[in-house]
């Protein structure tokens, strides 16, 4: 299951008998106490009593809590709220629920409290259609105030209703970014208002809002027409080094005074970067607790292995190395992520963006210089979904499974399958196609943005564990020696082709069964030969997947054969294609005939066994054998 941790804590509130039997489970799958007046009974130990009114309950529980889940009239709620609203940078995520669970409504705080989030995951959830009234939610555009929260940026200042308004209002909106990650400007819907960059004179463009995005503060003027919002990537690594037993106060009062002269925000810093030697710095440690800063450690040598502009004798004799501060600010910008910048590699000027500075105070002393990371630090620990759609109609899938793909940062598959899930796409989300032959390529690249720190649906078809991403993705993140933790990792089943196909036609998986898939791209088809002989003389019923491609033409007719070998020529085959699809077509025929029809990689064949019979266009394997034997023989009879 998804987890909803980042909306937690919440609290859920129904009133009657109805809304308690509908809140019920849900408050139970997303571990959410569920609050009913005194005069109801309680359902179980999850539900809680309230007592007084719920006017004064609210009150007493609203700022514990990070969203509220109501199901009662969408009024009553507006009143029970109303006097409780504070700003919409700290309200929490308002929902409510109509009694018949039909509608989930993203009442309050949709953006920065991640109602309209929270409300289109319930809504896949119950199977009830999410009511969200934001602009840029039906423009198809990530909401300003949020686009960053993803990636981990910082908010800056600004006049962020503005800056939405402008955007509301499909004005010109000017983005000059000069650091963090540019994917989200990749997904944007093809009419969206920005304008990236500077607009020449002649282009006669006059912005109605700008946003910034990068690690320098801006200074806004005061009283200028044009709103303004500001965005911190995390891409400064402050390397520091320092004389042992210096306090965090003064590591603090540094970066900070370092910061203000190179008119770099503090909120961009990412993490502090130093010498092995330090990692038990008083401190370092306190300061960069209290900050929440990772603190990346680096050993002599291989802070040596970079030229930086300021080397120090003294500091060569001292820790081996000529550069602390300069060299690790570097390193930890090129390698926080992947340990890939070597020293001759990395581009130092452009890397490099506050040369080494000290800082005295009495006897304590700190130099610090700070680099610019071209990936910026997001602080989340990533997650991998590997997500089965089903055969391809969006009924087929499970509830589950959109909830992940929906709740996901980055959607990663073959075309066509991102083509089939569109609907269940949210604005802001990075949407990443590979060919269909670049699957380890997918794999890697899911790997790659979950340790970044984003959650990452990898869609296959059908199934992802049976012939999927899952078993790539898994196998990948083993041959990247893979902790087992980060990025974590939840299969989410789908119906695989031979379900699918099975269902169209009938009940042919009723009884034993195996599958088979004829492509010797990553099995050699030896092995395969051995398997369709043993499905065969086992009597299995047998799903034949990837039957047939334009160059893999004739593992079929060997398939064929071999199963003439074993089995009557009268056995049932069914030849489904595109399952569930528009363009589905479903062919019933049997052993000996079966390839004169269509037979292609959007084909699933299926195999009757020996006792498999059709009757009335269905493919129909008894469930017992002994009592059916008669039965068929009974049909044949009849047919013959
Ligand atoms: N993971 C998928 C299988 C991928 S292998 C699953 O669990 O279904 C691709 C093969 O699956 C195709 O060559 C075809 O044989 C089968 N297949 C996938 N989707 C199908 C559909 N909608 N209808 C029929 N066969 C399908």
């Amino acid at each position: 299951m998804i987890n909803f941790d980042a909306f937690q804590p919440m609290a859920a509130i129904a009133t009657t008998p109805q809304a308690t039997r509908l809140l019920h489970p849900l408050c139970q799958s997303l571990k959410t106490t569920l609050y009913v007046p005194a005069t109801l009974p309680l359902i179980d130990t999850t539900t809680c009593h309230y007592q007084g009114s719920l006017k004064d309950h609210l009150s007493t529980i609203w700022s514990k809590n990070r969203g509220f889940i109501f199901c009662l009239a969408t009024g009553a709620v507006v009143r029970l709220i109303a006097p409780l609203l504070k700003d919409k940078a700290s309200d929490p995520a308002i929902i409510v629920i109509d009694p018949t669970g039909q509608f989930v409504i993203s009442l309050c705080s949709g953006h920065q409290g991640g109602a309209d989030r929270l409300a289109q995951l319930i809504a896949h959830q119950l199977h009830a259609t999410p009511i969200i009234t934001g602009a840029s939610h039906h423009l198809n555009l990530p909401a300003i105030d949020t686009l960053g929260m993803p990636l981990g940026w910082r908010k800056g200042p600004g006049d962020w209703t503005g800056v939405s308004q402008a955007i509301a209002t499909q004005k010109t909106v000017q983005v000059i970014q000069e650091g963090g990650s540019q994917l989200w400007q990749d997904n944007l819907p093809q009419n969206h208002p920005f304008y990236f960059g500077f607009p020449e004179i002649s282009e006669n463009i006059e912005p109605a809002a700008r946003i910034w995005i990068g690690a320098t503060k801006r200074k806004f003027a005061p009283g200028s027409t044009v709103p303004k919002v500001q965005w911190y990537p995390r891409v400064l690594w402050v390397g520091l080094g320092c004389i042992r037993g210096t306090s965090q106060g003064l590591i603090a009062a540094a970066i900070e005074e370092v910061c203000q002269t190179y008119h770099l925000a503090t909120e961009a810093i990412a993490g502090i970067a130093t010498i092995d030697i330090k990692a038990d710095e008083v401190g370092i440690l306190q300061y960069c607790q209290n900050k929440q800063y990772p603190l990346l450690t680096y050993s002599a040598d291989v802070l040596n292995s970079l030229k930086v502009p300021n080397p120090s004798e003294v500091v060569k004799q001292e820790v081996g190395t000529p550069s602390v501060a300069e060299a690790a600010a570097i390193y930890g910008a090129n390698n926080w992520l992947t340990n890939q910048g070597e020293g001759e590699k990395i581009d130092i000027k452009k890397t490099l963006l506050v040369t080494k500075q000290i800082i005295k105070s009495d006897n304590e002393a700190v130099t610090i210089a700070i680099a610019q990371s071209e990936l910026e630090y997001t602080g989340r620990a990533g997650k991998l979904y590997l997500v089965g759609m089903g055969p391809g109609n969006l009924e087929q899938i499970t509830p589950a499974a959109k909830m992940a793909i929906n709740e996901a940062d980055a959607i990663i598959g073959y075309s066509l399958y991102l083509d089939l899930i569109k609907p269940l796409q949210r604005p802001g989300q990075i949407i990443e196609s590979l060919p269909i032959t670049k699957e380890k390529e997918r794999a890697q690249r899911s790997i790659y943005l979950g340790r970044w720190g984003l959650s990452v649906a990898v869609i296959s078809s059908g199934d992802c564990g049976i012939y999927g991403m899952a078993g790539l993705v898994l196998e990948e993140l083993k041959n990247n020696h893979w902790d087992g933790k980060n990025p974590s990792i939840e299969v989410f089943p789908g119906i695989t082709a031979l379900q699918a196909a099975a269902a169209r036609v009938g009940t042919p998986l009723m009884h034993d069964f195996c599958a088979i898939s004829l492509s010797n791209l990553l099995t050699p088809w030896e092995v395969i030969k051995k398997r369709l002989t043993a499905a065969a003389m086992g009597d299995f019923v047998t799903a034949l997947y990837n039957p047939r491609s334009q160059t893999r033409q004739t593992q079929i007719i060997e398939a064929q054969t071999i199963f003439l070998q074993s089995r009557d020529e009268k056995t049932p085959v069914a030849l489904v294609r595109c399952a569930y699809r528009q363009d589905e077509t479903i062919i019933l025929t049997n052993l000996g005939e079966m390839l004169h029809h269509r037979i292609d990689m959007l084909t699933t064949v299926l195999i009757g066994n020996s006792s498999t019979f059709s009757y009335e266009n269905w493919m129909i394997t008894p469930r017992g054998y002994n009592q059916v034997r008669s039965q068929k023989s009974e049909v044949r009879s009849q047919n013959n």
